[in-house]
């Protein structure tokens, strides 16, 4: 690392080198023809990471909050009905958007690290009329993975359009929007897509557009508004030079660099390896006898959140990491925020990385005076590691 401390929260993450160049090349107009390639080519791949081959891209300068508000403003009107699902923070906060434009929510909240029953969806669709659900793929404040496609099936079973918070998740967990039927899949840069933040990406169905176009009354956003950003997409993707809000050049640059390299590794690998590392990284930790939040059939992929020692004191343990050279986030679920800490492991990540984050782990483990033994977790990572590596 040379002396550089290891990003391992999630969100922004440790960004690949030639992401990080491609952000240094001198800054062009947003009208040049190279420019114009790159962002329509930067559109074209998105719409395959997401398997939507026929959906509509959408690269906006923002983070992943203006991604859901995007979806809240364009589909919602005034009076509309919204089933929210929430594994944590981040359903409550789509909730919330949602009604600043005005929706009627109704909040179906799982308990803490699990995931809600699809029964209990289903029985919410069966009562009342929805026009939309959301829901999210991977909560960053639990650690809690939702399987998008049986939920997408019965929001489709209910003619209800449906968005997946997927800032957590595009390019790290499995997705397959077309085939599962998903209406909106929205993401930010930082996250396992790989670049730095600034950033909100998002891919609309036929469907949704349709809904949009279908709208009674404006969008209540100006910024946020399909109206003004769907002629700019389609002009990229066809190559012509538009203009409606400056876009943040350098970074468009980076999205595409980063998109070829996750093209290139392939969605199938890229997924697996996530999966590979995630569940080694989780063996390792529950044999240093420490806790998950979510549990073992819902934990995400991309990152992990983990339970600190009982009787320990957390903001130590975060600071003797940072000692150590190893950035982690702290916990972000209100009813449990001072009890876990969160590891993000996306996007770049290696077995390296999470090699050195175990290994700063135990050292703040025993820092703060918790018993175990020293080694467990690393050895438990590498026997996983080689016993999954050896199933490819
Ligand atoms: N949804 C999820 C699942 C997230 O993890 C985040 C960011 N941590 C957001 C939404 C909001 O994204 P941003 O911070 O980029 O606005």
């Amino acid at each position: 690392m040379k002396g550089r401390k290891l990003l391992m929260i999630p969100g922004p993450i440790e960004f690949e080198p030639e992401v990080i160049s491609a952000m240094a090349v001198a800054t062009t107009s947003h009208a040049v023809p190279n420019f114009i390639e790159v962002f329509g080519n930067s559109l074209a791949l998105m719409k395959k990471i997401w398997m939507a081959p026929n959906g509509q891209p959408f690269i906006v300068a923002g983070s992943g909050t203006l991604a859901m508000d995007m979806a809240a403003a364009n589909l919602v009107e005034k009076g509309d009905t919204v089933l929210v699902i929430s594994t944590g923070y981040f359903g409550e906060r789509f909730r919330d958007i949602l009604e600043r434009y005005g929706a009627k929510t109704t909040l179906l909240k799982a308990a803490i690290g699990e995931t809600v029953d699809l029964a209990v969806i289903e029985e919410a669709l069966k009562i009342k009329n929805y026009k939309m659900l959301t829901f999210t793929h991977v909560d960053t404040s639990t650690g809690v993975l939702v399987n998008p496609e049986p939920l997408a099936k019965l929001a489709n079973k209910y003619n209800v359009l449906s968005v997946l918070d997927g800032v957590c998740s595009v390019a790290g967990e499995e997705i397959r929007q077309e085939e599962w039927g998903v209406d909106v899949v929205l993401t930010a840069s930082q996250k396992a897509i790989g670049v730095p933040p600034g950033l909100a990406l998002l891919v609309a169905s036929q469907r949704a557009m349709k809904a949009w176009k279908a709208r009674k009354t404006p969008v209540l956003s100006y910024y946020s508004d399909w109206a003004n950003w769907y002629p700019i997409m389609k002009a990229y993707e066809e190559r012509r030079p538009s203009y409606f809000g400056t876009p943040p050049v350098n970074l468009i640059v980076a999205l595409e660099t980063s998109l070829k390299i996750i093209a290139h590794e392939g969605l199938k690998n890229r997924i697996e390896r996530h999966q590979r590392l995630a569940s080694a990284f989780r063996a390792s930790i529950t044999s240093l006898g420490l806790k998950l939040v979510p549990g073992d059939k819902q934990a995400a992929n991309t990152l992990t959140a983990i339970y600190y020692p009982e009787n320990s004191n957390g903001a130590e343990f975060c600071a003797k990491m940072a000692a150590n050279d190893v950035i982690v986030a702290g916990g972000l679920l209100s009813e449990i925020k001072a009890t876990y800490f969160r590891v993000g492991h996306m996007g770049s990540v290696s077995s390296k990385d999470i090699i050195a984050t175990i290994s700063a782990i135990e050292q703040s483990l025993d820092a703060v005076g918790y018993k175990f033994e020293i080694g467990q977790g690393l050895s438990t990572f590498q026997r996983a590691l080689i016993r999954l590596e050896a199933l490819r």
